[in-house]
């Protein structure tokens, strides 16, 4: 028996047929499992309806458990997604029949390759050339002497933990396609909205323009009204770097998501939020930007706007304490780039 699946791509249905899959036993079941044999460190908590979290310690995950198979935003990583898939086995007795890609970077789009017997995989049009292109954004920031590959002591973060199981050639430095080798392609992409139908489901796909990423898909439940959004977008929680761009360029990709009709705001890193930490987020990067352009205006050098300049409105958003001063500073460099 064939699964039939319905996605739409800016106003055209397309419709896919693809792979047998056993449809007997596929009934949603409550979320019970409080055995304790989940493995420590990944956990999963329902967020509303059929939508649910799955959460390793540092990055965020979500699935929706339609009729007729599970659809899930962001992999993350090998063991979560072997974890995830056992899981949804156990909880669900359902497999994965969509991936859906928030970005490119690795630490949210890898590991998908255990649902690749299963799942249709599906992203913006730029998270394909991206995959195809060199090193993530993230890593190419990094590449100092910019020869387009990444060496171990321009690695920082996730690359510099994961250097040496990256590195399969053992050339002592990491190029797009090692890094990309563990990310599963897109099979199927969009490029301004795409709509997919599973079963009784349907989510919704749209793409801001550029702000962290340039190819960032923000993933609408509209039965669930709640909206699920990465590294762009923070409910009260420090961004770990705004990645160069302007306040200007969040606002733009941040009125994508304001323009959606949800309730609940569920985001790639920290705690869920509403809706109106869409505009509290933005708010906090024009108070940082009128605050460094203060001190620009006032002769003051980036050292001593990273000590002063403490975003006291904000000293209870997570990750405050270590973040601050990373951003005040990048804001710094932003703007007197574009002096
Ligand atoms: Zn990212």
């Amino acid at each position: 028996m064939a699964t039939r699946h319905r996605l739409t791509a800016q106003g055209a249905w397309l419709t896919a047929t693809c792979l047998p899959l056993a449809l007997a036993g596929c009934g949603i079941q409550e979320d019970s499992q409080t055995d304790g044999s989940a493995d420590p460190p990944f956990t999963i908590r329902n967020v509303t309806g059929n939508l649910y979290e799955a959460r390793t310690a540092s990055h965020n995950a979500v699935f929706l458990a339609t009729t007729d198979g599970i659809i899930v935003v962001d992999p993350l990583r090998a063991d979560f997604a072997e974890w995830l898939e056992g899981e949804l086995a156990a909880r669900f007795d359902s497999e994965v029949e969509y991936v859906i890609y928030s970005h490119h970077h690795p630490d949210h789009a890898a590991g998908g390759q255990v649902f690749a017997d299963t799942a249709i995989f599906v992203g913006h049009e730029n998270t394909a050339a991206r995959l195809e292109s060199g090193l993530p954004s993230n890593a190419a920031r990094s590449d100092a002497d910019g020869n387009g590959t990444l060496e171990r002591s321009e690695a920082a973060g996730g690359y510099l933990a994961s250097f040496d199981s990256t590195d399969t050639d053992g050339d002592g430095s990491l190029s797009g396609s090692e890094i990309n080798a563990g990310t599963q392609p897109l099979d199927v992409t969009y490029t301004e909205q795409m709509m997919l139908t599973l079963g009784d489901s349907t989510v919704e796909l749209h793409h801001p323009s550029a702000a962290h990423s340039g190819d960032t898909t923000v993933v609408l439940f509209p039965n669930e009204r709640a909206a699920f959004t990465v590294d762009f977008l923070h409910a009260r929680r420090f961004p770990g770097t705004l990645s160069g761009y302007t306040v200007d360029e969040y606002e733009a990709a941040l009125a994508t998501v304001d323009a959606l009709d949800f309730d609940i705001l569920v985001t790639g890193h920290g705690n869920a939020g509403t809706k109106a930490d869409v505009s509290g987020f933005l708010t906090l990067l024009r108070d940082l930007e009128a605050d460094v352009m203060a001190g620009i205006a006032a002769g003051l050098d980036r050292e001593t706007l990273q000590e002063t300049i403490l975003l006291a409105d904000y000293s209870d958003w997570l990750l405050y304490e270590q973040r601050r001063a990373n951003i005040v500073g990048e804001m710094y460099d932003t703007l007197s780039a574009s002096e």
